[in-house]
């Protein structure tokens, strides 16, 4: 396989609000995403996922580390270079309701990337922004109506189709079924991971929910405050996660934690800010394995078996 994205140190750190100190939001996040590869990135709200995905499209500036997008160095682009890059790397919002201008119609959001690329005449886009609408499931007859007019499903599927209208090498999508019922939930991601298969996509996959990322990722990178804890096949990582934090995630799963016999692993607190990172192994104020050394000294990754890494002191 091939790399498509390498991300390697990666750092965002914000002045606190009080003026004192950093919030470090994404804190040397190191990831491989392979050509093809559904990679998805899982963590509480808070833990730095969505910060991640913006810093890797550059809609925001990291403070340190690098990436590497087909083969180029993303930091190294000037302005110019990086609106070129960009029709490479596209994202899906959460909410479709925020991210669809309400003024705009359906023709004119799913075409706006065309024309800012000048990608083809006039006559050519409107007949992609057909072909788009069908490819993600919505009748010609959409082009014309405003995004009022349709279901919270219907809309992601507006977004998805502006998403890959100049044929994106990545998506981002953040979140892209949190905000939708359960039952158009599983439409969305078949339509997703139908459109992969055809268009060649890889995805990068942000969700709070694991039980989400279970159905499409090939592989996930578990999140805690700003770091990766976790990484491996999904399959693997599901079934038989190595780090504490992924345990309690994977164990309120339905139908992988009490259904099966296990114990549901309830964590103490909420995750402590990103403001003020404890010492040690972050996690260890809500650790229920937390040990005298965990305190002071911060886990570095580890490969415990081929294609898995895990940060703590037990897979040592
Ligand atoms: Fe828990 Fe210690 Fe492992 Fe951190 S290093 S996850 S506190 S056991």
């Amino acid at each position: 396989m091939t790399a498509l994205l390498r991300v390697r140190d990666l750092t965002k750190h914000f002045p606190a609000r009080d003026g004192m100190g950093v919030t470090r939001a994404v804190d040397g996040v190191s990831l491989v995403l392979e050509k093809g590869e559904t990679l998805g990135i899982v963590g509480e709200s808070g833990c730095g996922k969505s910060t991640l995905a913006r810093l890797i499209l550059r809609l925001i500036e990291p403070s340190g580390g690098a990436i590497e997008f087909d083969g180029a160095d993303l930091l190294a682009q000037g302005a110019r270079a990086m609106r070129k890059m960009r029709r490479h790397m596209q994202i899906v919002f959460q909410d479709p309701y925020a991210s669809l201008d309400p003024r705009m119609t359906v023709e004119k959001i799913v075409a706006e990337p065309l024309d800012i690329h000048r990608a083809g005449t006039p006559a050519e886009r409107r007949r992609a922004v057909a072909e788009l609408l069908e490819l993600v499931g919505l009748d010609a007859g959409a082009a014309k109506r405003f995004p009022h007019e349709f279901s919270g499903g219907q809309r992601q599927r507006i977004g998805i189709a502006r998403a890959i209208a100049l044929r994106p090498k990545l998506i981002v999508l953040d979140e892209p079924v949190s905000a939708l019922d359960v039952s158009i939930q599983s439409q969305i991601l078949n339509l997703l991971q139908d459109l992969k298969t055809r268009l060649d996509l890889s995805y990068l996959f942000i969700s709070h929910d694991l039980a989400v990322v279970e159905h499409v990722a090939d592989r996930v990178a578990v999140m805690y405050l700003g770091e990766i804890v976790e990484t491996g096949p999904a399959a693997a990582v599901l079934t038989a996660p190595l780090h504490p934090y992924t345990q309690a995630l994977v164990s309120a799963i339905p139908g992988a934690g009490p259904e099966l016999g296990k114990e549901r692993i309830v964590l103490a607190g909420d995750p402590p800010s990103p403001g003020d990172v404890p010492a040690g192994c972050r996690f260890h104020p809500r650790c229920p394995k937390a040990f005298e050394r965990c305190r002071r000294e911060a886990p570095r990754a580890h490969a415990p078996e081929r294609g898995r890494e895990v940060a703590c002191h037990l897979h040592e």
